[in-house]
């Protein structure tokens, strides 16, 4: 790792914070899970045990001449539980102009995952990336820009990050597995939401992915607990398994946009149990 940027074959992968800190209550999050249970995960809460460190990661990846955005994390509007987000600086200090990416690609359309597709300026929410192609999973878009489901209180988000970009940018809508570049399959990871996606990346005999919310935090690696968000919690548990026996098998690093910043790591065994590794 390079900064806060890996090459994965050809590929390059850049972690770019929305928000490089974010504090998860545990207790909030996974009600069904006794405080002792997380003690063998220290290392990942805070000092007193109590909340899980996160942060609000989106990838820029390099690949076949495109440069994609991998979700644009919460944005700048006022989110009950969250902070407000700095993604547009921080591209642009990190080098990369928002006007250079090609394509801004979601792994499913939470509140934290399209945040910057618009940006608001006075009453108006307008395109933050208005010349880039925008893509998204069918299934997740037809459900979520619904109209009972785009008006149920909880996803204002849907209505002023996703609903002002329909008829204003390039929108694709995409099917199952995808191939996005030669070297970037998006692949269906569902059960946090109905249609949520993963993106697998292999270049150069080695292999990554960037999995979206699979997982919010390391401890799931090894648990495999499901949070309160997700819509199907034993379908995102059979996802979380066998995503984690895939990576295994395949020998993947592992990009996850909630681990601490920047999110790298690798999935290694310890007396027969899975952790997450960062990179170092
Ligand atoms: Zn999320």
């Amino acid at each position: 790792m390079t900064g806060n940027t890996i090459r994965v074959g050809k590929v390059e992968i850049m972690a770019v914070a929305d928000a490089a800190r974010l504090a998860g209550p545990c207790q909030m999050v996974f009600p069904h899970i006794e405080a002792s249970a997380w003690t063998p995960h220290a290392e990942h809460l805070s000092e007193d045990g109590k909340s899980m460190n996160m942060s609000i990661t989106t990838y820029v990846v390099r690949s076949g001449g495109k440069t994609i955005l991998i979700d644009t994390g919460v944005g700048a509007k006022e989110r009950p539980f969250m902070p407000k987000g700095r993604l547009p600086e921080a591209l642009i200090e990190a080098g990369v102009p928002l006007e250079s990416i090609d394509i801004v690609a979601n792994t499913h359309m939470h509140v934290d995952h399209v945040g910057w597709h618009t940006t608001q300026v006075g009453e108006s929410y307008l395109p933050t990336f208005p010349s880039s192609k925008h893509l998204f999973n069918r299934m997740e878009w037809e459900y979520f820009t619904s109209d009972a489901v785009a008006n149920e209180p909880t996803n204002a988000h849907i209505r002023d990050c996703v609903i002002p970009i329909r008829d204003v940018v390039d929108i694709e809508l995409t099917e199952g597995e995808y191939n996005l570049t030669d070297e970037i399959t998006l692949v269906p990871s569902p059960g946090h939401t109905i249609a949520h996606q993963s993106f697998v990346v292999r270049s150069g005999g080695e292999a990554a992915i960037m999995w979206g919310d699979v997982c919010h935090h390391p401890a799931q690696v090894t648990e495999l607990w499901s949070p309160i968000f997700d819509m199907n919690p034993e379908q995102s548990r059979e996802t979380r398994e066998r995503l984690l026996q895939r990576i295994e098998d395949e020998g993947m690093l592992l990009a996850a946009g909630h681990f601490p910043f920047p999110g790298f790591g690798n999935v290694v065994r310890v007396e027969g149990k899975r952790y997450w590794r960062g990179l170092e």
